[in-house]
């Protein structure tokens, strides 16, 4: 048995397949096209990995998604590969519909037909598993209760209706065809191996660099943040013991500000890489902070109800975001070199 992955080059799916080949003797078929935010180097894999099977490739190839089910026969199909970037959506939105709908479509097309043809144990035990964001919901004032699975999607960037569009396609796989699928719908992420574009890392790589932190609008959008690896056991829980056809929102249960957060990594690196110059002794990060033009449609507040998979699978976020900031500042610090090279990619 194996499973496959898309987009495991990627900040989440590297992250969860660095964990799989740890805790799982079932081989892991990685597909990327290694766009821009792809990167092999994130995948840390032992000396003698027999368990990672890496596939270039695009998820809206057919015939290359088609070979690959042929041959390695997996057990489940998980679906981390998108185009992931707002500001990127809002540019530039034709990738975002190419690889996030089309692409989602050609995979459940190829995978359907697939699983149509297994015997029925394997048909029965069969799993598509959907990796999409609380940002399909739209945003919420500040006095709202969190998104629950009931809240009517409402998506207002090109890269939030992208995602919103392909989690209908996947319900309706299930609903139409009977094809068993999963959907899971995830808040803010942050932990290492993320593309220096989004806010945590593009801000600790600024300060460390001593360059402008810019602050979008007032800064007090809020998101609400988990560490990579309390979304990957999530995903594992919702693989094994999800019920078909359902989706399950994922929280870090962690609601903060964009200014909370590059506060807090100021905070952090003043105490962990003091910004001592000979003129200013005792300059803090926070001198760094710029407040620059919103962005159009900027969604004001996520936050995530996560009462179904803790209650229903057992599941709960195991990392405090102290800890879990902490050892991504640390991570971003130790890896600066990495990150020059990414840059200048
Ligand atoms: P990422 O941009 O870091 O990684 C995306 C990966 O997909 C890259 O390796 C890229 O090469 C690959 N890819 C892109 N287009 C492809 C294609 N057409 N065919 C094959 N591979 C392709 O994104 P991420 O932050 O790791 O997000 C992974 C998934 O999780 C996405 O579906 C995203 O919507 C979702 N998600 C992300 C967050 C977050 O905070 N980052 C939160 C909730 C959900």
């Amino acid at each position: 048995m194996s499973i496959v992955v898309t987009g495991g080059a990627g900040f989440i799916g590297s992250n969860f397949i660095n964990e799989w080949v740890k805790i799982s003797d079932e081989p892991v078929i990685n597909l990327d096209k290694l766009t821009y935010s792809g990167n092999l180097n994130n995948l840390i894999l032992p000396p003698d990995n027999k368990k990672h099977i890496f596939v270039k490739g695009d998820i809206q190839d057919y015939k290359i998604v088609s070979d690959l089910l042929t041959k390695y026969h997996p057990r489940a199909i998980l679906n981390f590969a998108a185009e992931s970037h707002v500001d990127r959506s809002i540019h530039r939105p034709e990738e975002f519909i190419n690889t996030n709908i089309l692409g989602t479509f050609n995979l459940l097309e190829v995978a359907k037909k697939f699983w149509l043809e297994l015997a029925a144990e394997e048909k029965k035990k069969f799993r598509f598993l959907h990796i999409s964001t609380d940002e399909v919901y739209g945003s919420l004032e500040t006095d709202e209760k969190p998104f629950s699975e009931k809240n009517q999607y409402k998506p207002n960037s090109p890269y939030s209706a992208s995602k919103a569009s392909s989690d209908h396609l996947v319900r309706a796989y299930y609903h139409t065809y009977g094809f068993p699928t999963l959907i899971t719908i995830c808040s803010n992420n942050y932990g290492p191996y993320q593309f220096p574009e989004k806010l945590i890392p593009l801000m600790i790589n600024n300060a460390l660099s001593k360059k402008k932190l810019p602050i979008y609008g007032d800064g007090k959008q809020i998101r609400d943040w988990i560490y990579v690896t309390d979304h990957c056991s999530a995903i594992r829980s919702v693989l094994f013991n999800g019920v078909i056809g359902d989706s399950y929102n994922i929280s870090g249960n962690n609601e903060k500000t964009n200014l909370e957060i590059v506060g807090f990594i100021c905070d952090l690196l003043d105490k962990i890489k003091p910004l001592n110059s000979q003129k200013s002794a005792n300059l803090s990060y926070k001198s760094l902070l710029s407040f620059v033009a919103d962005r159009p449609g900027h969604d004001r507040r996520y936050a995530i109800n996560d009462n179904k998979i803790q209650s229903k699978l057992g599941w709960s976020p195991t990392e405090s975001f102290e800890n879990g900031m902490t050892k991504t500042v640390n991570w971003y610090i130790n890896n600066l070199n990495r990150v020059k090279n990414i840059n200048n990619v």
